[in-house]
């Protein structure tokens, strides 16, 4: 399993990137792109977080409900990739849109 290369500590992404929150109760890993074989992408390329379960899988608050923040997620992930890889790299990668 590769690692994340979006975080180092085991706490939820967004609890920190919001509210600057430690938390690390009921953490669930997230894979920030899926579907259409991105999945795998994902997990190849690090390409995950560790989130809690309001911020995963509830709405209205869970990236699989809320277009804002997957939205932020998909940016940070372009970010970090694009700084480990160099510039475009998540493009060709990932296809041209996100
Ligand atoms: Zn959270
Ligand atoms: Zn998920």
């Amino acid at each position: 399993m590769a690692k994340s290369i979006l975080q180092k500590n085991k706490e939820c992404y967004l609890c920190r990137r919001f509210y600057n929150l430690r938390t690390v109760r009921g953490l669930e890993e997230h894979h920030i792109l899926y579907g259409r074989g991105r999945r795998a992408l994902s997990e190849q390329y690090g390409l995950k977080v560790w989130l809690c379960h309001d911020h995963h899988n509830e709405p209205p608050l869970g990236v699989h409900f809320d277009p804002g923040a997957r939205r932020v997620l998909e940016q940070d992930a372009q970010f970090a990739f694009d700084n480990l890889h160099g510039p475009g790299s998540f493009a060709e990668t990932f296809g041209e849109k996100i």
